[in-house]
């Protein structure tokens, strides 16, 4: 008889009651609340895999389901690590979307092989980047923005503040969603020791995905101090705008804003101040149906659930009904990777980057827009490389 442990990611099972509500209220899931009970009851036994929890995608909403402040999400990633300890091999689809790791060996993936690509001006950035700073204000750059090197860089908006990130610093968040959370807790780790090299006030956080993990899952899941004051991008500018040191051209844009997973965990006013900001900067924007607390992700985290295309396909589509129920055909995102996924999977609706627009209302334009990213994942070694992992995207499960 295998023992069962306690859970030590951040679960309190003291806490629960086992009244199902965190699984009941899940977009992903129909259970019933007598169902979700049931289930609760049993998989609070302790962290093991249960096959009824494979509809989850670690999307971390079922938190503000619980009254009991139990932090169900961290259940769930403690069951997904379970599981994948005990698989012979991660997806190699998997592996490939997953960045931190080369320090410690890890084969290509998607990140380096972007960076690998780029032509030398930009390579030069990364390699200031990756340099610990001294400033004020300390710009993190985290993986998907730093394929754009330049649109940072020589943004006139930011030009006083330092920028760091280098090709291997990453928050740990696609390793901690695929249920590697030691592998999350290194990378996590060392990227707070990275930036304890840097000499700083404050840390402004480009991606709101860093800035969650940062704040919240690397302190609460993984129990790394994060000693550092925290503001988002979004506040930086609105700081500029209102200090009078950077001046707005309208954009003109009506959009519905789609929340990302991780919007709401960063709370009320990150949520309010972001959209603050896209009516300063000309953009109209209409609220999704399911919006803050209840926002639904892209779809990319359900891929980190086996490394399936179809899971990502059917997580995606529940977000696309909501952009259907919008009735708007432009879809605002403040997340790059959902930026991103909506470009390439949710034809019909037209994508904008509320970081990209903040740049052309602040600078009147962007040295590298994300139209040139689209041709830069058309270079040879990545098309080869997403062929060699594309039967473990594709492939159904072996039974
Ligand atoms: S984690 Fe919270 S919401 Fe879920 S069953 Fe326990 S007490 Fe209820
Ligand atoms: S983490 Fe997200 S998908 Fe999983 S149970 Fe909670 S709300 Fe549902």
């Amino acid at each position: 008889m295998e023992e069962v442990r306690s859970f030590t990611r951040g679960f309190s099972a003291e806490n629960c009651n086992q009244c199902g509500k965190c699984i009941a209220g899940c977009q992903y899931t129909d259970l019933t609340p007598k169902q979700a009970q049931t289930v609760m009851k049993k998989v609070t036994a302790g962290p093991k895999w249960y096959p009824e929890l494979a509809f989850c995608i670690r999307c971390g909403k079922c938190d503000h389901r619980c009254s009991k402040d139990a932090r169900p999400s961290d259940l769930q990633h403690e069951c997904q690590e379970y599981k994948r300890r005990r698989e012979t091999e991660l997806p190699s689809s998997m592996a490939y979307a997953i960045n931190g790791l080369v320090t410690e060996g890890w084969g290509a993936n998607f990140f380096q092989d972007i960076y690998k690509g780029l032509p030398k001006v930009d390579r030069a950035i990364l390699r200031n980047w990756a340099t610990p700073k001294k400033s004020k204000d300390l710009l993190w750059i985290g993986c998907t923005d730093r394929m754009l090197p330049r649109s940072l860089e020589e943004s006139r908006a930011l030009r006083n503040i330092a920028k760091f990130g280098g090709p291997d610093d990453c928050c740990g968040v696609w390793a901690i969603q695929a249920g590697l959370m030691d592998e999350g807790y290194r990378i996590a780790k060392r990227l707070v020791n990275r930036l304890k090299e840097n000499s700083f006030d404050r840390l402004v956080m480009a991606c709101g995905h860093c800035q969650k993990v940062v704040t919240k899952m690397i302190p609460q899941a993984l129990g790394i101090d994060v000693p550092f004051p925290i503001i988002s991008i979004y506040d930086y500018f609105l700081e500029m705008i209102e200090a009078g040191t950077a001046k707005v051209t309208p954009v003109h844009l009506d959009a519905a804003i789609s929340d990302p997973c991780f919007g709401y965990e960063n709370g009320n006013e990150y949520l309010d101040s972001l959209r603050g900001l896209a009516r300063t900067i000309g953009i109209t924007i209409s609220e999704l149906e399911h919006n803050r607390e209840n926002s639904i992700c892209c779809g990319y985290n359900g891929f980190f659930n086996d490394g399936k295309i179809s899971k990502y396909v059917k997580t995606a589509m529940l977000k696309r009904k909501d952009f259907a129920n919008s009735g708007k055909k432009h879809v605002l995102s403040y997340c790059p990777g959902c930026h991103l996924f909506n470009h390439y999977f949710q034809p019909g609706y037209k994508s904008h980057y509320l970081l990209e627009e903040t740049l052309l209302a602040l600078d009147g334009k962007v040295a590298e827009p994300f139209s040139v990213l689209y041709k830069r994942m058309l270079r040879p070694h990545i098309a080869w490389n997403l062929t060699r992992v594309s039967k473990s995207a594709l492939l159904p499960l072996p039974r």
